[in-house]
């Protein structure tokens, strides 16, 4: 009897903890997103801002997070805060260790933003964020052991095992843009060579299609008309538009550039066994233009092809807004039902730290997983 009550209640903190609403930051290289996220992952408010230069302390940052939470809170009630972040977070989600487009290293961003803003708040890689958007409510949706690659400039990349974020011993599971595919093969900014995403991304389909052009080769002719001759101007997002209205030199990049994916994503089989892939990021916008050569090249390198289940590739749903949303869903996970963050409180904790007048001594709130 009373085993049936208390496992009603959990059922009860489930149900309920789970639709609280949550703020999700994105942090990317130009902008900051941050959203206001309902527990069906749909975004009730979303705002942006210029990401602080690189130069600017960490503390910077800290404040623009803070202004923009406050801000989303003055018409919403926030119960957690969900940080996604480009770079290496901790297994404890907790510290960034470091992040390409900030100075933050080995900064301890959950404890300095707890603390001003009296809320749960958790860090999170970017890719890690989105694979678990994706899986939650997107494409991923219905399949618990996922792979999510994300095409941008570089290759991103996060696991989802048995419906829980892999995020390895040391928090930089996933990393798969510098896994080598050609030994000796193009220089990485890793400083190693012959990384995947140097020729599986943005990046390498920009590289080929500049190089094509710049080699006057006759079949680039139509994409050089697209930029009227200024190779400079040729963008990932030129080519796929070109591909999509049929241009063949466009469409043949895109195919090399799925060639690879296949091949990458055959020998990611081969490790992680995953029933889909869901394909993100920029260079996915391509669609099946991207996604059938990669199918076909997957097959093609499958380990056991023939002899096993094949997964599917599938390309995201949720787009930009992924890492958003699922920063602010890992965050619902530690949400408290009976605390949000309001302006004037956090006014005050900020004029009390900064005069020392009407300090108190015990702590807003406590950490659930510690
Ligand atoms: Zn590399």
């Amino acid at each position: 009897m009373g085993r049936e009550l208390s496992s009603d209640y959990a059922e009860y903190v489930r149900r309920t903890a789970l639709r609280l609403p949550t703020v999700g930051i994105d942090i990317g290289g130009t902008k900051i997103a941050a959203g206001v996220v309902d527990g069906e992952g749909r975004i009730l408010e979303q705002l942006r801002t210029e990401t602080p230069h690189k130069s600017k302390s960490p503390k910077v940052v800290e404040d623009v997070i803070t202004e923009l939470v406050l801000a989303l809170a003055d018409r919403h009630d926030v119960h957690a805060v969900g940080i996604g972040a480009a770079g290496f977070v901790d297994a404890q989600r907790a510290r960034v260790l470091f992040a390409p487009h900030l100075s933050w290293r080995n900064e301890p961003l959950q404890e300095a933003l707890s603390d001003r803003l009296g809320l749960p708040v958790i860090v999170e890689n970017d890719a890690n964020a989105a694979a678990w958007a994706e899986w939650r409510f997107g494409a991923g949706a219905g399949e618990e052991h996922l792979v999510m690659v994300n095409l941008g400039t570089g290759i991103g990349g996060a696991i989802v095992h048995g419906g829980r974020l892999e995020r390895g011993r040391y928090g930089m599971a996933g990393e798969f843009g510098h896994m080598t595919v050609v030994p000796g093969g193009h220089r990485c900014p890793c400083g190693n060579r012959g990384c995947w995403e140097q020729y599986s991304s943005g990046n390498a389909l920009v590289r080929e299609a500049r190089e094509l052009a710049a080699a006057e080769s006759p079949v680039a002719q139509p994409l050089l008309d697209r930029v009227e001759g200024d190779v400079a101007s040729i963008t990932g997002p030129l080519v796929t538009e070109a591909a999509q209205e049929g241009d063949p030199c466009a469409v043949e990049l895109l195919q090399e550039i799925g060639q690879w994916l296949g091949l990458g994503l055959a020998n990611l089989a081969a490790a992680l066994d995953p029933g889909r892939f869901v394909i993100g990021g920029g260079v996915s916008a391509a669609g099946e233009l991207l996604l059938r050569p990669a199918r076909e090249a997957y097959r093609r390198n499958l380990t056991g092809r023939g002899f096993r289940p094949e997964a599917e590739i599938f390309e995201a749903e949720l787009g930009n807004t992924a890492g958003l949303i699922g920063a602010a869903d890992l965050a619902r996970g530690r949400a408290r039902r009976f605390r949000t963050v309001k302006r004037a409180r956090v006014e005050r904790a900020e004029r009390v730290s900064r005069t020392g007048v009407g300090r108190r001594r015990t702590q807003w709130w406590t950490p659930l997983e510690r």
